[in-house]
Parts: C-alpha cells; structure tokens; sequence
C-alpha cells in the first residue's frame, strides 16, 4: 500500500522530502530515503529521456509513445547518443553512493554502466561499423502488428510513420558499413531476407481494410513497396559485399583479448576479469570431469554387471549417460510431469527451510500458447515493470509438433534427471523463485536493465544449491547428470574465451564440446555457430553463478557459526536483480 502512495508522489513530480514539513528539531530520520526517493525521480527521467532517444528500445520495453518513430542510424544519431551519455553521467554524479539506499545505490550503478556501455559502443567497439546484422527494420513491425497493446488502427498508424524512414535507414546502413566480418555479413543476409516476411501481403490486407483514410491507405501501400525495395536493395548490396569479402579476405570476427575484457566488465559486472573467470572455468571442468568419471566408476557394475567398463574414460562416462538417458517420461506425459514436480520442489524447499516462498505469488504452470512456440522447451514468463499484477507463468511445450525421433531425442536431452533439474532452475527455487523476491524490491531501473548475469547465475547456483542440500537424496545418478548440465555453462565460458581471445580453431571447440563436455554433433556445430556470432554473452551464466557460490563460501567465513543458510539467500535476493558484486558489497558491509 505504501508503496503506492509513493509511486503516486513521484507521477505528480513531488517525492515525500519536498512536501512542506514542520521544522525539524532532530535530524530528518529518513535522509537515505528522501534521497532514494529524489534519485528515483531522476531515474524516471533519465529513462523518459532514453525512450525519446531510441524509440525501438522503448518499444521493446512496452513503451510505444514513439513506435512511429524510426531512428537513422547515422553519425548525428551517434552524437545524439554521446550527448545524452554526458548530460545523464553528470545528473548522476550529483548523486554521493554513500547516503543512498542499497537499492537506489544499485540503481545508479546499472545507470552508470548503462551510460558507459552506450558510449563504448559508438566510440570503442563501432559495431555499427563491422556488423551488418545490427541493420534489420524488421523486428519492430512485426511487435508492432502482433502485439496487441492498441487498436489495430493505431498500429497500423505506427507502423506507417515509422516506414518513412526505412529508405534512409538502410542506406545509412550501408554508409557505415566498413571492414566487416564475412560471417555478420552472411547472418545480415539471412536475418534481412527473413525480415521481408514481416512485410507481407496480410499487412497490406490489413491496412487496406482498416479505419484508415483512404490517402493513409494509398500512402500506406507506397511505403509498403518502398520497404521491401529498400530491404531487397540492403541485401543485394550485402551479398555482394559477401562475393567481395570471400574473394578478398575479410576482418576476423574475434575481437581481441582488450575489446574482450572492455565488454566483459560491461556486460556481466562481474568481480573477476575474463581471464581470471576463465582460470576458474578451467579448475572448475577439471573437478567436474573427475567428479563424473568417479560416479561412472561406483555406477558402473549396477547397469553393465559383467561388462568390463571401457578403458577410455570419456567413452565409459558417455555410455553410461546414453544408458540413463532412456529413462524418461512418456511424450504425451512431459507437460503432466513437470506439473507434477513443482509442488515436490515447494515441498523440498519448506522442509529445508531454504528461502521463503510468497503463498500468494503462485506460479501456473502451462502449455506455452501456440504463438509463443518458437521452439520445444520451458521458460518463465514474467509480468513486465507495466504490468506487475500479472500473473508468472511457467510455459512447457508439449511435445506434439515432433517426430517419433525428434521426440525421443528430446526425452533423452531432458531424461528422468535433468528434468528435475530444469524445473529447480526455471522455477523452485530459480527463476521464478528470484523473480518474485526481485519484484518485493520495485525498481523500474533493474526491471529494464538488471544484470542478466546474476539472474542466470542464480538459477544455476540453485540447480547446486538444491543437490547439496538434499534434494534427490544424493542419487548418484543425479549428481552424474548435474555434472553433465554443469559442465555445459562451464565449458561455454571457456569456448568463448578461447575463441574470442585465444583464437582457438573449429575443431579444438568441437573437441571440447564433444569429447570434454559429452555433447551431440548437433548441438556442439550449433554452439560454434553462435560463438562466432556473438561475443561475451556465453559466459554469463557460469560468471553469475561462479560469483554467487563464491560469495557465499566467504560470507560463511565472515559469519562463522551464525551463518544462515535461509536468511543468505533472503538477503541475497532482497537487492533485486542487480550485478553480484555490489550486493556482495553491500552485504559484507553490514556482516560484521
Ligand atoms: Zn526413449
Ligand atoms: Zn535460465
């Protein structure tokens, strides 16, 4: 209720502390919270601000007041971009940490990481320059004509003042483009032929039978076909700067152990440098492997009795996970299943006494609607900063639309074992567990730019925490496939580094993740694909979780016999969505 009261203040521009107050005789009790509500308001308008900046990323984050607005990305957009980084760096620096609450302490620094990483982008990293696949108007039609958040009139007006600017778009595309890599340049063809489908002949239909006039209508079908005249003209030019880049050479796509470390610290926040997370990494496959082999060693005579196990490690271990992999639910039971375990997992964590769960925040589990099915698997999905009454679901895809094989190759993928796991980490008491707690702490702010690494970090760290704890009573067939889902966030975290960094080759990445990490063929050529893609992003879960676990360890340490398990986590979890090591910080503050 009271945190209503105070979100009304801020709408009307009034925050508590301005309010006329009687002259105080003692200190104001609340000098953290005024100013936390003050920076709060800042916040608001820095993020108003962004919005007007870029109007695609308000509308990816629910905002559509500028969805008509389409920005060309040329070099006055680049110094607009910059301008509003100084103007926003110095509003925050007017802001002393110190008497700010942790939450609003939090918020500045996302704030102030989100300005640097603005700036790295256009001064440092120039993607703009050497990826062509940044350069796609597809996307945001497509939100524009599927997602229902007005009248299909309005969208559509939306969708005609931003295909204005389609034509300048792309050919300050084409002007920034230089020295790119061969293979952003091939993802930019294959992402912009596939964009024209968003430009199709529904859309026209669409348009042609709405509210609106009839020179909206005609202007409509104009820019329509200029549209797809200047995504066809963008990818004819890009296919043959692709003829040119093959003949010729092209600019490497790994970036440099520099570039590398600049966007690790950016992106992930973490405490540890990329090569120090990489030296873990290491140690930590080394463990894992060796952890696997051992529950081979024990498991071996139960499944293969007389068999003598097979004197290449790797190979005994991966007969033994193809063996187990067989167990598995039925097809038309997958979605019944996972149904089944979310009250055992609630069960668990109560007995435990591992964290709090809010009675009153439940999560539906459901079959993901048919829109929304991309491709088989779970995912949580949480309401928006706009619309918080909403209620989390947990879509599982059945698995209805596969072959017989495709399916069983599915079963096999999330077996008896790694379902659980899964379930541990999208819900109870991962994702959605966090969630819940992070939405306790209303932050518009980490809403819209938390740390995507302590919130994947976490729900791996419970997938350990849970096992350790007791849950599956130590089976030792379900430490053995913990370890294999374990060991794919850790060996994720070396292949990026090895390739970004280290220049490591295809068949040294296939090596690790065939042999060191037991992976089909499939999986691994796909991985290698997306390592060549993107940079960085691979290590976020592993980086979350390595930091969380560590943390932990140390605040044991620092609170010896009083550790506790439960009220860690409730604490840990109490900041909201923000980078590990300022909550670590703002923990040990106040540990001892
Ligand atoms: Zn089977
Ligand atoms: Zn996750």
């Amino acid at each position: 209720m009271k945190r209503i009261a105070v979100a009304g203040l801020v709408a009307l521009g009034l925050s508590a502390c301005q309010s006329a107050q009687p002259v105080a005789v003692e200190p104001p009790p609340c000098l953290a919270q005024c100013q936390a509500e003050q920076f709060q308001q800042l916040s608001q308008q820095m993020i108003d601000d962004l919005w007007r900046l870029s109007p695609t990323w308000a509308l990816y984050s629910g905002v559509y007041d500028y969805a008509d607005q389409l920005v060309i990305p040329d070099a006055e957009a680049r110094q607009r971009q910059l301008a509003f980084v100084a103007k926003w760096r110095q509003a925050l620096a007017a802001y002393d940490s110190k008497p700010l609450t942790g939450n609003a302490r939090t918020d500045k620094a996302l704030l102030e990481n989100l300005l640097d990483s603005m700036e790295w982008e256009v001064t440092r990293f120039k993607a703009w320059q050497w990826n062509p696949a940044q350069y796609n108007v597809a996307g945001p039609f497509a939100r524009l004509m599927n997602e229902e958040y007005a009248e299909l009139d309005t969208r559509l007006k939306a969708v005609l003042g931003r295909m204005a600017n389609v034509g300048r778009y792309y050919a300050a595309a084409r002007d920034n483009i230089d020295n790119p890599t061969l293979e952003h340049t091939q993802l930019a063809i294959l992402q912009n032929q596939g964009g024209l489908s968003v430009f199709n002949e529904t859309m026209l239909e669409k348009a042609r039978a709405s509210g609106l006039s009839d020179a909206e209508k005609a202007l409509f079908e104009k820019r329509y076909l200029e549209t797809r005249q200047a995504i066809l003209s963008f990818v004819g030019h890009l296919e043959q700067l692709e003829r040119q880049l093959k003949a010729e050479g092209a600019r490497s796509f790994r970036i440099g152990e520099t570039l590398y470390e600049e966007k690790f610290a950016l992106d992930i926040q973490s405490g540890m440098t990329a090569k120090q997370l990489y030296e873990k990494a290491l140690a930590d496959r080394a463990q894992a492997q060796k952890q696997m082999l051992s529950i081979t060693e024990q498991l071996w005579p139960k499944y293969f009795a007389g068999q003598p196990m097979p004197s290449d490690n790797q190979q005994a271990v991966r007969q033994l996970i193809d063996h187990l992999s067989a167990r598995h639910v039925k097809r038309e039971d997958f979605v019944a299943e996972v149904k089944a375990q979310i009250p055992e997992l609630e069960a668990f964590v109560r007995q435990q006494d591992l964290i709090t769960l809010d009675p009153n925040k439940p999560l539906v589990v459901r079959e993901t609607p048919p829109y929304m099915r991309g491709f088989a698997g779970a995912s949580i999905s949480a309401p928006g900063p706009f619309d918080k009454e909403a209620n989390t679901y947990y879509n599982v895809t059945p698995l209805d639309g596969m072959t017989d094989e495709q399916a069983e190759s599915y079963l096999r993928e999330y077996n008896h074992w790694i379902l659980q796991i899964l379930n541990i980490h999208e819900a109870i008491p991962g994702h959605y567990t966090q969630l819940v707690y992070s939405n306790e702490s209303p932050s518009l702010v980490k809403a819209l730019f938390g740390n995507g690494a302590m919130v994947e970090g976490w729900a791996v760290y419970a997938e350990r925490m849970m096992l350790e704890e007791g849950y599956g009573d130590f089976e030792m067939e379900l430490w053995l496939m913990y370890w294999k889902w374990n060991l794919r966030v850790i060996t994720n975290t070396i292949i990026d580094y090895e390739i970004q960094v280290l220049g490591a080759d295809e068949a040294t990445v296939m090596d690790h993740l065939v042999n060191g990490a037991f992976q089909q063929q499939e999986e691994a050529a796909q991985k290698w694909r997306r390592a060549t893609l993107s940079q960085v992003q691979l290590t976020s879960y592993y980086a979350g979780f390595r930091e969380i676990y560590d943390f932990r360890e140390d605040y044991k340490q620092v609170k010896g016999g009083e550790f506790d398990l439960k009220a860690f986590h409730e604490r840990f979890l109490s900041y909201g969505s923000a980078p590990v090591k300022y909550v670590r910080a703002l923990m040990l503050e106040t540990a001892q």
